[in-house]
């Protein structure tokens, strides 16, 4: 067998979506597996659509999710151009070819009369469709329009009668009737072709071995198997992904929630959550694991795997999928998350090992990275606001006086570590003859501003005798 050489084609339109980070993954997966090559085009031939920064964008995002590509813009290979805009000579050609051998013609109908015939179809409830009203010109006559001036597209022939099979590596043989399928424009009167001539023609010329896209193309794929046939070319193999679905089985939408790989990113996400998560949505690895590296989703994938029904895209699991991750991290790899996040508060500079230590302190209570920064800002500056509620129900008149007896015993303390500020407090507690709690709820609100957390005797041996000292003093005087 040649090589395998899948792509991934988007269009650049602002952000990366998460289908469309799917079918990067599953074309990346493919190939690694195969040692194959991984190939990242830009099909920009909408110029309608072009939105300034996209394309890097997209290649950043790809990138921090750690789909690498082979070949592609800014990193160049054999078969480039690989932004489509970069190749308008070579579709032109291409459609002239295609006029030439009688499997394309010059269309000229205007905007206009293509509007009044789609109300007419409309109103008569017949599909909507060209009536191949420039189909029947003489291509001389036609050739002389185009060189007098005259606006027209390309359309390409479609059979009229009959119907077209064709083999797709998940759904099987799929038949579509030639009389529903429109004689496709594949050049533009702006001079680019339409996303039908350009694919075909750079997944030819890209030697792309296995066609993996989403299951909106698939009605375009006789279209692009008459091409290939046209063309005298060889047909990739093809795969159409099942459809992503929001939790009520409607297409997956931005109005039910965030469908920007960016906007996950940005939420805290880690990017092995993500793309573990993306790769359970429409395979799985017929057990029932579902925790996997990239390394190891590369050994797993396989296409038969694949469902053909859609997959709900369920917020609740990728969470889950995040804590999983989340626990996989060593403490270095947290500081790598970490730290960025604190310096972008400018909360100030802290130590790996006091960072090191609040990740263990907190390691059970985090979902996010910036859960170690958000849930616990106690840890890193002196609290500036105190929960009124808690305070109400564990501050008394007594409290000032038993945190001061207790302020007393930690200043004496050489050794300020968990083990002996929780000795010290019961002793206190002992000594006054009431509950340790009475001691303990001031003292976590006093330290933190809130009413739980983590464990407060491990928590003050993190904060240090000097941060204890000085909330402490802050309280009683204050409160
Ligand atoms: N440019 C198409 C898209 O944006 C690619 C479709 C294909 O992979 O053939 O999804």
């Amino acid at each position: 067998m040649n090589e395998v050489r899948t792509r991934f084609a988007p269009s650049p339109t602002g952000f990366l979506h998460v289908g469309g980070l799917r079918t990067a993954l599953y074309a990346y997966l493919y190939a690694r597996k195969h040692g194959g090559k991984f190939v990242l085009r830009i099909e920009d031939t909408d110029q309608s659509r072009l939105v300034e920064g996209a394309v890097e964008n997209l290649i950043a995002t790809l990138r921090w999710a750690g789909l690498d590509f082979d070949e592609g813009p800014g990193k160049g290979g054999q078969f480039g151009p690989y932004v489509q805009s970069e190749n308008l000579p070579r579709y032109k050609q291409y459609a002239e070819q295609l006029i030439e051998a009688g499997h394309a013609y010059y269309c000229f109908c205007t905007p206009e009369r293509l509007d009044i015939l789609r109300q007419h179809q409309t109103a008569a409830k017949l599909p909507t469709r060209y009536d191949l009203h420039c189909r029947k010109l003489d291509l001389e006559e036609a050739k002389k329009r185009v060189a007098a001036g005259e606006k027209y597209v390309i359309r390409m022939k479609v059979p009229m009668t009959g119907e077209l099979t064709f083999n797709d590596l998940i759904r099987g043989n799929v038949t579509i009737a030639y009389k529903n399928i429109d004689d496709q424009v594949i050049m533009k009167s702006d001079g680019f072709p339409t996303y039908h001539l350009a694919v075909v023609v750079d997944d030819h010329h890209m030697k792309i071995s296995h066609i993996i896209r989403g299951e909106e193309w698939l009605p375009s794929t006789p279209k692009h198997i008459l091409l290939y046939q046209y063309f005298g070319w060889e047909m990739p193999l093809i795969a159409h992904l099942p459809l992503l679905l929001n939790p009520d089985k409607s297409k997956l939408s931005k109005r039910q929630g965030d469908v920007a790989v960016e906007d996950y990113r940005d939420k805290g996400y880690l990017k092995e959550a993500l793309v573990n998560f993306i790769a359970l949505l429409g395979w799985n690895p017929g057990d029932t694991r579902e925790v996997f590296s990239l390394e190891e989703l590369v050994q797993e994938f396989s296409l038969e795997r694949v469902g053909k029904s859609g997959a709900v895209f369920d917020v609740e699991k990728l969470k889950w999928m995040n804590e999983q991750h989340m626990r996989l991290k060593t403490d270095d790899d947290m500081l790598e998350l970490v730290k960025p996040i604190l310096k972008e508060k400018h909360w100030g500079a802290f130590s790996d090992d006091y960072l090191k230590q609040i990740f263990g302190l907190m390691r059970e209570r985090v979902k996010f990275p910036q859960d170690y920064v958000e849930t616990c800002s106690y840890l890193y500056k002196d609290p500036h606001s105190f929960d009124e509620a808690a305070k109400a129900k564990s501050w008394t008149e007594q409290t000032p006086v038993l945190l001061q007896a207790l302020l007393e015993r930690y200043k004496n303390l050489e050794i300020f570590d968990a083990a002996a500020v929780e000795r010290e407090l019961r002793k206190e507690a002992e000594k006054q003859q009431i509950n340790a709690g009475k001691f303990i709820h001031p003292l976590r609100l006093v330290l933190t501003g809130v009413a739980v957390g983590a464990s407060l005797f491990h928590l003050i041996e993190i904060l240090g005798k000097e941060t204890v000292v000085r909330r402490m003093e802050f309280a009683i005087k204050n409160f």
